[in-house]
């Protein structure tokens, strides 16, 4: 199989895996991606699902991709399904998995210790690229369901990127900056001997921004004296190496290929469209900037504490205010619930998602963080709101109940992460050839690389043939396993 010949798979054979999906009551295999259950296509993945029962979101993420790829693993030539079955196998796993202990001095002189993770997935497209997370719920399950996603997402970009993640359980908030930095600088103390321009290239996530990036790369600095290796991480400031355009680069790419999306699909501009976005952090940041560049009105902001409603669209003003509150301060959106410091009011305890407020909005753009959109928001956006379109600025933000009600609505625009917030990455993969060049950049040059390449991934997913979703999926994973199989790794 090669990429070029899948489209007419997801024509032909989708609706018949569905239906073949349906009849099935029970699944018993512990088939090694050998065997071919025609009452469940994705009973070869038994094994994993009872092996890694534990890690939910990393077998969520599994299965929302297998649940796409089902036709290829199914249908068509016996050999090259099982074929596609034994490759899925094989990349489930991680090439390598480094845990390490954070030791740290808090700011009464007292020892804290965290756990620190790399997670090696996949590097046959390139070297290990992928944020590190600084969040209390992370775990080896959660930065193994980012590094699978990561290793897709990478492959879209048509960049030579492999794919990881890593990170740690540390709580950056209420941290003091002096706190912050300790940490920072014992985590890379561990993780820079894993490092390397052709190794594995991190960069930031959730908690870990230009802040964190600047105080770890110093680090690796002192501890290498290697001060031309810009290139193993990335997100730096412009001073130190990095790109421009790199924090602005997730969310102006979500918007690029939802400009694309709601261009082709619903043939409208985004100008006047209401769009509902979740997070106050980076990606919503920008995502929201871009938006109202292009005349399109943002009604929400959250953070894990409430809501932030503008029923007539957020101004620039309240942009700024919002991010002077969690970008500068490092505050509540709480905060600015009071005392006319912006024109919208705060609702506490909700999501974007979970206000039963009879708003109506066109498009819903999650990014904060994993499962925020379940099953009933999901019908309630739809059916309420008058909802056209999911784009993922976040990483597996709807859960697998909220999936399968979208793939009821063969005519809701719905993009997932890996194809939609792959711009970050993207930038991330022009800084480390910047870095190889020793130059920087013009800010117009990476936007109209940036551009170019969040077209290219919807091009991709256009011409499979199939929903957008399975699309991203489908040229994501035939381009890892053509590669696995070219070096001989899966056969
Ligand atoms: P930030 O840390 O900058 O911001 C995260 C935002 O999400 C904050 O507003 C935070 O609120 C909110 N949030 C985090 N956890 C939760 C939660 N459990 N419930 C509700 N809100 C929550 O992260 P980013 O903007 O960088 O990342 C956001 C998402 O985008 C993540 O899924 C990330 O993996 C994904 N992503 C990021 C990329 C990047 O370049 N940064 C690239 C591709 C994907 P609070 O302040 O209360 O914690």
């Amino acid at each position: 199989m090669t990429y070029s010949s899948s489209p007419s798979i997801i024509k032909t054979t989708t609706t018949s895996s569905a239906a073949k999906r349906n009849k099935s009551t029970n699944s018993n295999s512990n088939e090694k991606g050998n065997n071919n259950n025609i009452d469940d296509p994705l009973s070869f993945l038994n094994e994993i699902r009872s092996k890694y029962g534990h890690q939910p979101t990393f077998l969520q993420a599994i299965e929302e991709m297998a649940t796409t790829l089902s036709p290829l693993f199914l249908d068509g030539d016996k050999q090259e399904a099982a074929f596609h079955r034994r490759a899925f196998l094989a990349m489930t796993e991680p090439e390598r998995i480094i845990t390490f202990r954070v030791p740290w001095m808090d700011d009464d002189g007292n020892l804290q210790f965290n756990r620190g993770f790399r997670v090696e997935f996949n590097s046959v497209l390139g070297p290990y690229k992928g944020g590190l997370r600084f969040h209390p719920t992370v775990d080896d399950g959660v930065l193994k369901f980012l590094g699978f996603e990561q290793i897709f997402k990478n492959a879209l970009t048509g960049l030579p990127l492999g794919g990881g993640k890593g990170g740690s359980d540390f709580n950056p908030k209420g941290k003091s900056e002096g706190e912050v930095r300790r940490f920072c600088e014992s985590f890379m103390t561990e993780l820079h001997r894993y490092l390397h321009p052709s190794t594995d290239v991190p960069a930031g996530d959730i908690g870990v921004g230009g802040r964190e990036i600047g105080y770890m790369y110093g680090q690796y600095k002192r501890l290498t004296n290697k001060h031309g290796d810009g290139g193993v991480l990335t997100g730096k400031s412009i001073l130190c190496g990095g790109s421009h355009l790199r924090p602005e680069a997730t969310g102006y790419g979500v918007v690029y290929i939802t400009k694309l999306a709601v261009e082709k699909k619903l043939n409208r501009s985004l100008e006047g469209m209401r769009c509902a976005v979740s997070g106050s952090g980076n990606v919503f940041t920008f995502c929201a900037q871009k938006l109202m560049s292009y005349g399109a009105k943002v009604i929400t902001a959250s953070d894990s504490n409430g809501v932030l409603l503008f029923e007539d669209g957020m101004t620039q003003q309240d942009w700024d205010t919002i991010v002077d509150c969690k970008q500068i301060k490092r505050d509540r959106l709480s905060s600015l619930a009071t005392g006319g410091k912006v024109s919208g009011r705060y609702i506490p305890n909700e999501t974007p998602w979970s206000l039963d407020l009879n708003i109506p909005f066109d498009l819903a753009l999650p990014c904060a963080t994993q499962n925020e959109i379940n099953k009933i928001d999901v019908e309630r956006m739809i059916e309420k709101n008058g909802l056209l379109g999911i784009i993922e600025g976040a990483n597996l933000p709807t859960t697998m109940e909220a999936q399968k009600v979208i793939r009821t609505y063969p005519d809701l625009i719905y993009i997932p992460g890996k194809a939609s917030n792959a711009g970050g990455v993207a930038v991330s993969g022009m800084e480390m050839s910047q870095n190889a060049q020793r130059l920087t950049w013009e800010p117009e040059e990476v936007d109209k690389k940036l551009q170019a390449i969040m077209y290219n991934i919807y091009q991709q997913m256009e011409d499979l043939g199939g929903t957008l979703e399975q699309g991203a999926n489908i040229a994501g994973f035939l381009k890892v396993s053509q590669a696995m199989k070219d070096l001989g790794w899966i056969y």
